[in-house]
């Protein structure tokens, strides 16, 4: 079994069953549907499609909706513009017209007021340097330093710049409402700078009936700075290295992910590393050999889950991907791992009675973690943990909890209706694991279930060899 978990994008190269069906195979874990491309359409197809390969298969796989948000874009131009150092280019909002031989318009009014003369204006997901010359109400006048093609619709990042965008747009408050509708299980919330951009989503999801978990992308310097407060109020962290790594000077990027990887263990928080760990597979059937140490180095740092972007939505070897994901985590799980948890902190007595499960699992040979889960919480407790050596069985009374922890390190997530009685559950779930190959005589189980004293239950934990 693989501990950390695989995350893939879906698109046009992804998104038929036959395709689902080899990537459930070859162990993809959760599938992200990126509403920058996404239709809602689109959406309203791949769900369902989604859930009828897991129930075929009995497999559980999650399903991430992630929102664009408050990234800010280049309009249409009809020819693309081709950029040399030392053209001058202009940005124009609110429908200003540039006598500019290079101009076009971008999505956000509030660029002239937010940017000063002397920022770096980065386009195309960094490809291209601009340096701010001078701007007027309805323009930024700007000098290229790097050359470049600049094509429609293109990406632009201002480094260290405070930009006052909300933190969901319009079209984020449609997606979300989709979401909630098609019943995703997790929802990810680009450019979150601070700590109540978590509640806003929150409270938009509730409106709209869903609780699905939120993951707070932190991909600039804003995110970084206020990365404590983010970590307690989401649900999950995404170190999302594609704009973190233009918004940041690029030599910060690993020591950055580092940071942000260990803070989510010592908090019990999830995590996910994400972009570029196979950039080369969208062309090529092998990757590099420096992409598989910077996977090597996400699965040792314990990372819950990485994260396939262009892979897998447009690039040629989908499941080529997948299975090298698979094979490097493997074998580097098997090397050990930087063992960030141990330096954990707990604020619930809850975590400390599973602190004490998974030492007891630690110290046993054959061990496996057997936990009941209604929403996920015990889940995430004993995940968090990160065992030295035992899979966590995880029982959830609901197919949506089981989803909701898919991408949580080490979960095994299984589906099992609870029974009054604690014993008869267990019973029920020792059976099932024996009926799926999981557990065979001689293992040592190690069980946290409720015990019910009169009215009351508490947490128990019990250690049952497989006879
Ligand atoms: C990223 O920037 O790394 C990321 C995951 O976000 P997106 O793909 O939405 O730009």
């Amino acid at each position: 079994m693989r501990n950390t978990k695989i995350i893939c994008t879906l698109g046009p190269a992804t998104e038929s069953e036959a395709m689902l069906r080899a990537m459930v195979d070859a162990g993809a874990n959760v599938f992200r549907l990126n509403m920058s491309h996404a239709s809602h359409d689109w959406v309203r197809t791949i769900v369902p499609r989604i859930r009828k390969v897991a129930a075929d298969l009995d497999a559980v796989v999650g399903i991430l909706m992630d929102t664009q948000g408050p990234a800010i874009r280049t309009g249409d131009v009809t020819t693309k513009l081709q950029l040399k150092p030392g053209d001058i280019v202009e940005f124009t909002v609110r429908g200003e017209k540039s006598e500019e031989q290079y101009s076009v318009d971008v999505n956000y009014d509030g660029l002239v007021d937010d940017i000063s003369v002397g920022d770096t204006v980065l386009v195309d997901n960094g490809v291209m340097h601009m340096e701010v010359l001078e701007k007027e109400a309805n323009r930024v006048r700007c000098r290229v330093l790097t050359a470049g093609t600049l094509g429609s619709r293109r990406h632009i990042n201002l480094p260290g710049v405070k930009v006052n965008l909300p933190p969901l747009t319009e079209k984020d408050l449609a997606d979300l409402a989709l979401g909630a509708e098609m019943q995703v299980d997790m929802v990810a919330l680009s450019f979150c700078r601070e700590p109540s951009d978590v509640d806003a989503i929150r409270k938009v999801l509730c409106e709209h009936g869903s609780n699905a978990r939120v993951i707070a992308k932190i991909e600039d310097q804003m995110a970084v700075r206020n990365i404590s407060g983010i970590i307690a109020k989401a649900d999950i962290i995404m170190v999302a290295r594609g704009d973190l790594g233009i918004e940041c000077a690029m030599e910060d990027l690993p020591i950055i992910q580092r940071s942000i990887v260990k803070r989510c263990l010592k908090s019990g928080v999830p995590v996910i590393v994400a972009t570029h760990l196979l950039e080369s597979m969208i062309a090529n059937p092998v990757p590099t050999r420096a992409e598989v140490t910077d996977v090597s180095n996400a699965v040792y740092e314990q990372a819950d889950a990485i994260m396939l972007s262009g892979e897998t939505s447009v690039g040629k070897y989908p499941v080529k991907c997948i299975e090298t994901l698979h094979r490097v985590a493997y074998r580097t799980e098997r090397s050990g791992g930087a063992g960030y948890a141990n330096e954990a902190f707990y604020t619930e007595n809850r975590q400390r009675t599973m602190h004490s499960a998974v030492v007891l699992a630690n110290s046993l040979r054959n061990s496996k973690l057997v936990v009941f889960t209604r929403r996920g919480r015990v889940a995430d407790y004993v995940s968090a943990q990160r065992p030295e050596h035992s899979p966590i069985f995880a029982f959830c009374n609901t197919p949506e909890t089981c989803c909701k922890i898919s991408l949580n390190w080490g979960i095994v997530p299984l589906l099992l209706p609870f029974e009054k009685d604690p014993e008869e559950t267990i019973e029920a779930a020792v059976n099932l694991l024996r009926k799926k190959g999981h557990v065979h005589a001689g293992d040592n189980l190690v069980i946290v279930s409720d015990l019910q004293a009169g009215q009351s239950t508490f947490d128990s934990i019990q250690l049952r060899p497989v006879l």
